[in-house]
């Protein structure tokens, strides 16, 4: 096969070129060829593409140099040889200095063929180079376009340490000209900038992996500056060992991932830690109590009437006392120790390293607590005027792994109770005999909402009576008949639906069945004037809606407002005296009549007694009890009496239980008796009511 070959022939003899056309067919080419003799000829044929350009050298205006120089500027490297007569060989080697491929002879053109030839593959292979050549230099510019674009600060080092590269991002982070380094090792440059990772180079090589650090580096305007390196060993070309290196400054995400962390387990008003961080110490000091064996102990801290303060003062007040305690609490503990806030006006604090002995630790623990209490008691500033804050402890001790952290709490947060319910600004130490009270509250409160869920709560009534012994009314008396536990006495659980709410649908409750008896009775002459006297507790009567609400129970049921009296403990007239006046006041005008309770027991001043509408007086059991063998008691029962009267209002003596006690009451002046004489509390049916 003959091999195709594209000719452009700068000739301007047409036999010679037609002597080198037939040298070339008989060397196996098969020519497609042009021939051209100036340079306007040669300029438009190097428009197209030309396997070879043959040349003479001397031609009429025009020469072998002119045609090299105009091929090289317009063809780039295509062969150009030389076909020529006789030329100087100082011409001959100038034209190969210019770049002229090769040199034959008009004379031996039998040489051209194998020439052309071997000037072919050359430049084959010189095609080849360049396209290598070409593509080395793009992905030079791509890798450097790239790396210079990347948010990264990259180098190469080589084995020992010395910069083979590094990109834009290395010279702005580091502020010096990156080249400069080049062949150096880190030291001086990233020594001053303190940006030296804490692996070193070689150890990085040596581990054969990707070795990622996050450093801190400390800067000469004392501001800590993060970076995360991530280091990599490779082998370069000529199997050289090389690190590569990307670092990124991760400060700002530092300072970040900080805030979160703070929002996470500090309470922001008082930079404390908060629940979560508390309940992590506490995990943490459990562990150190088990290793050391030695006590620490939790408390609970909680501001006294904290709510009261805010709702009078403002949230911003409150945020103080909040702030300043936080204070006063961490200045005043040891360091190891945690103070945290867990919540509106709670704080913990959880210490460590007491004793190893139960009682000491218990001392020293009590002994903090006092302390704490002590702080705390100093007056507040708040907005120049001095404010009282007490505070109640409860604390729970803790050794060896015991209680687990849960059971810790709850331990303190017993103790808490106990010591607010013991009078506030006090400190309480947990033991087991709270906890069983507690669990037995707990139980309690079951049981009472289960009662009024599925009515297990009866009212059980007691004879009312007038100075000839008959029934004139009765006081409804709460019982809660337990399906398994028999009958329980209110003794056991009002004080506990206090607490917990429960007594404001208790309450409703006993005057919705007072009022369906009273509309029974209304139907029965005999009995349609007998009255019902309900309890009524101070939680009841500070209820907002607890006047609609009665109105609406007493209309609802169509009972007669005129045979209801509520009975109101004195102890209830002491807060919000305003307030209950008024109350009673919207009541007493729709008929319904009250009664105060336990009368002379309470510390309020008889003064009250004509600021308030009340239809009665009770003389409490207690008088009544050593009325005939106590004078004293006796000078007081004659005095409330006289003094009932000189108000207008009624008097009835309760827990009357024999003869003497009434008749003497009756000689004091008092025609109404309640007590185990007349009758127990019983049913409604085992009522001995008129016929
Ligand atoms: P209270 O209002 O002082 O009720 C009188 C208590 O004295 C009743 O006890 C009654 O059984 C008892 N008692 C009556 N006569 C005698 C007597 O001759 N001798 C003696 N030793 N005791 C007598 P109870 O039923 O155990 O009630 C205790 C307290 O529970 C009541 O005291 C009252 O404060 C409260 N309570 C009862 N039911 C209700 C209620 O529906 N609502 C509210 N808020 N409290 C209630
Ligand atoms: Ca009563
Ligand atoms: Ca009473």
């Amino acid at each position: 096969m003959r091999q195709p070959l594209k000719v452009l022939l700068v000739e301007d003899c047409e036999d010679d070129a037609a002597l080198v056309e037939r040298a070339l067919r008989k060397g196996g080419f098969d020519l497609t060829s042009t021939r051209v003799h100036d340079a306007v000829m040669l300029a438009a044929a190097l428009a197209q593409p030309w396997d070879v350009v043959l040349s003479d050298f001397s031609m009429p205006g025009f020469s072998g140099m002119d045609a090299l120089m105009l091929c090289r500027s317009l063809q780039g490297d295509v062969p150009f040889i030389l076909v020529s007569g006789t030329v100087g060989e100082e011409t001959a080697v100038a034209m190969m200095k210019a770049g002229a491929n090769d040199y034959v002879m008009k004379h031996n053109l039998a040489r051209l063929a194998p020439a052309l030839q071997r000037e072919l593959h050359d430049a084959r292979a010189r095609a080849s180079l360049r396209r290598t050549e070409l593509e080395l230099i793009d992905s030079e510019k791509r890798f450097h376009a790239f790396m210079d674009a990347s948010p990264f600060v990259a180098s190469i080092k080589d084995h020992a340490g010395c910069y083979l590269y590094m990109n834009k991002g290395w010279s702005t982070a580091f502020g010096v000209q990156g080249e400069q380094w080049i062949g150096k090792t880190d030291g001086p440059a990233r020594r001053n900038l303190r940006i030296v990772p804490s692996a070193s180079d070689l150890e990085v090589l040596d581990s054969g992996t990707i070795t990622e650090t996050i450093d801190e580096f400390h800067l000469p305007n004392a501001d800590v500056a993060y970076w995360q390196n991530t280091r990599f060993p490779f082998i370069g070309a000529s199997g050289q060992r090389l690190l590569g290196e990307f670092s990124t400054d991760v400060t700002a995400l530092k300072a970040s991932e900080e805030t979160i962390r703070k929002l996470a387990f500090l309470d922001p008003l008082t930079g404390l830690p908060n629940r979560r961080l508390m309940q992590d110490r506490l995990l943490h000091a459990l562990a150190v109590a088990a290793r050391s064996k030695r006590y620490g102990a939790l408390l609970f801290l909680d501001l006294d009437n904290f709510k009261t303060l805010n709702d009078t003062h403002g949230h911003d007040a409150g945020d103080e006392i909040l702030k300043q305690t936080g204070q006063r609490l961490s200045a005043g503990m040891r360091a190891q120790d945690t103070v945290a806030r867990t919540g509106g006006d709670e704080f913990v604090i959880i210490i460590e390293q007491l004793d190893c002995v139960t009682e000491a630790a218990a001392d020293a623990g009590a002994a903090i607590a006092r302390k704490i209490i002590g702080l705390l008691d100093a007056p507040y500033m708040l907005n120049g005027n001095l404010h009282r804050m007490s505070a109640s402890i409860g604390i729970a001790l803790f050794c060896d792994n015991q209680p687990g952290p849960d059971e810790l709490m709850k331990r303190a947060d017993i103790a808490l109770y106990s010591a607010k319910a013991g009078g506030r600004n006090t400190q309480m130490m947990f033991d087991p005999a709270m906890q069983a009270r507690i669990a037995m509250r707990n139980t309690m409160e079951a049981d009472l909402r289960l009662g009024l869920e599925h009515r297990h709560f009866v009212l059980y009534f007691q004879a009312q009576v007038d100075h000839a012994g008959t029934l004139i009314g009765v006081e409804a008396l709460l019982r809660l008949q337990h399906p398994d536990k028999g009958l329980i006495m209110p003794a056991a659980f009002i004080g506990l639906a206090e607490d917990t709410g429960l007594i404001h649908d208790l309450g409703c409750w006993a005057i919705e069945t007072a009022c369906a008896q009273l509309c029974t009775w209304s139907t029965d002459p005999a009995c349609a004037q007998l009255t019902i006297a309900v309890n009524v507790s101070a939680r009841q009567m500070g209820d907002a809606g607890f006047v609609a609400r009665v109105l609406g129970i007493v209309e609802g049921s169509g009972a007669n407002p005129h045979c209801l009296i509520l009975e109101l403990t004195e102890s209830l007239l002491l807060d919000e005296v305003d307030c209950t006046i008024s109350k009673i006041i919207a009541l007493r005008r729709r008929g319904i009549r009250f009664s105060l309770d336990d009368f002379g027991t309470g510390f309020s001043s008889l003064s009250y007694l004509k600021r308030l509408p009340l239809y009665e007086i009770k003389i409490d059991r207690s008088f009544v009890q050593d009325v005939i063998n106590d004078t004293s008691d006796a000078v007081i029962v004659r005095a409330i009496i006289a003094l009932a009267h000189s108000f207008g209002l009624s008097v009835i003596a309760e827990g009357v239980e024999t003869l003497a006690q009434r008749d003497f009451l009756t000689s004091l002046g008092c025609s109404r008796f309640q007590g185990y004489l007349f009758g127990r509390p019983v049913p409604v049916d085992m009522l001995d009511v008129p016929a």
